[in-house]
Formats: structure tokens, sequence, C-alpha cells
């Protein structure tokens, strides 16, 4: 599945807010959000001022933008996960935020083995990962409560994996699962709630942006 390529940084400049996309650096003075907390491009200045004065499509736009960007989906992906969640019993932007966090790459970046969901997604599409002890390289794989995710033997043996328990120790990791660093592993104890999702995302806006 195609992934976008670009400057992580971009983006947050061009939501108007941090969306935590690198890890560490996030928190550091090096931060280009902190630097330059305006919109890219030779109008950012100017159409940063314009914000406020927003539409309510340029709202509900930026709304989708905005969880599009932080969990790394693309517009057709994110707008099949949409449909898939109108679908689906219960809420739609819950349902559809449920799904995102679902994801595999996501669920090895809340179990605190990347540092970024980026860096999860790599880790998975090079087959480092098996779920339920089979190998699992899509990054868009939905886990369900149950689900078992381990690291592969021969990726354990690396020094990158050797060194994770450790940084991974002061990495927090989701209530909806359960992660064993000594034997880098962990499992999905429940789907998760809508309070335990963070991001900033008002899912609300995005079902008023898909329901136009
Ligand atoms: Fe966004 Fe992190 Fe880049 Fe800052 S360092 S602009 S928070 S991705």
């Amino acid at each position: 599945m195609a992934k976008y390529i670009g400057p992580a940084c971009k983006l947050c400049r061009r939501e108007g807010e941090k969306l935590f996309l690198k890890g560490a650096r996030c928190f550091s003075p090096k931060c280009a959000f902190e630097k330059r907390g305006f919109a890219p491009g030779q109008h950012g200045r100017t159409r940063q001022g314009r914000s406020e004065r927003e539409s309510v499509y340029g709202h509900q736009l930026r709304a989708k933008q905005r969880a599009r960007r932080v969990y790394g989906v693309l517009e057709r992906q994110f707008s099949r996960y949409y449909h898939v969640a109108q679908r689906t019993r219960g809420i739609t932007g819950f349902n559809l935020l449920q799904t995102l966090e679902t994801r595999l790459d996501n669920v090895v970046f809340r179990m605190g083995f990347a540092e970024n969901r980026a860096q999860a997604r790599q880790m998975v599409n090079h087959g480092h990962f098996r779920l339920n002890g089979r190998r699992a390289d899509i990054p868009s794989m939905l886990v369900k409560a149950g689900d078992v995710i381990t690291v592969g033997d021969t990726a354990k043996k690396t020094t990158f994996f050797k060194e994770l328990p450790d940084i991974a120790e002061k990495r927090s990791c989701a209530v909806w699962m359960d992660r064993d660093l000594k034997n880098l592993s962990g499992r999905i104890l429940r789907l998760p709630e809508r309070a335990e999702i963070d991001g900033n995302i008002d899912e609300q806006l995005i079902v008023e942006y898909y329901s136009r």
C-alpha cells in the first residue's frame, strides 16, 4: 500500500499543531513547529492568519486530514475505512477511530516497540512481527481482542531488538493491550474505548465531511 514519503514536519505545520509524528524530536527544541509554527509554502504566514475564519467545510476537511496524517493513511484507504465504519453497527465516527487504532502498525507503536507510527510501519513491512504465530508484514492488518503479537526469532537476534526492551520500557503502553518486554510480545486485551484514543481528533467533523 502506498504511503506518504514527504517531510513529516510539514504536515504539522500545515495542520497548525504538533502531530508528534517523529517521536523524541517532537519534544526537543529541534521540532520544526516550534521554530516555524506557520503553514508551509510562500503564503504560509498569510494563510495561518486566515485559519480562524475558515469555513465549515474547511474545519471538516482539516479534521479529516489531521486524522489521516496522524495514522499515516492515504486518502483512498481512509475513505474506505470510513465507508466500512458507516456500514458497521454502532457510531460511525467511533467505528472509524477504532479501525484506525487496530491497524497493526498502530498497535506496534502503541505497545512502545517503535518511536513513531512510521517506524512501526517499516518494522512491520520488513516482516519482523508475527500475529498469532504467523508472519504479518502488512501494516494495515487489523487486530482483534485476544490477538498476540510477537517479534520473529531472526529479528530478536539483531542489535536493534536486543536493545529494544530497555528503550521500550520508557515508553507507555496503551491500556487496552498488554506487553511482555522480556519476550518482546504483546496481547490485545480488548478493543479501545473512545476515551483511550488520543490524538486530538474530532470524528464528528470527519463524519460531516464524508456526509456532504
Ligand atoms: Fe511535528 Fe514532531 Fe516535526 Fe515537531 S518534530 S513538527 S511535532 S513531526
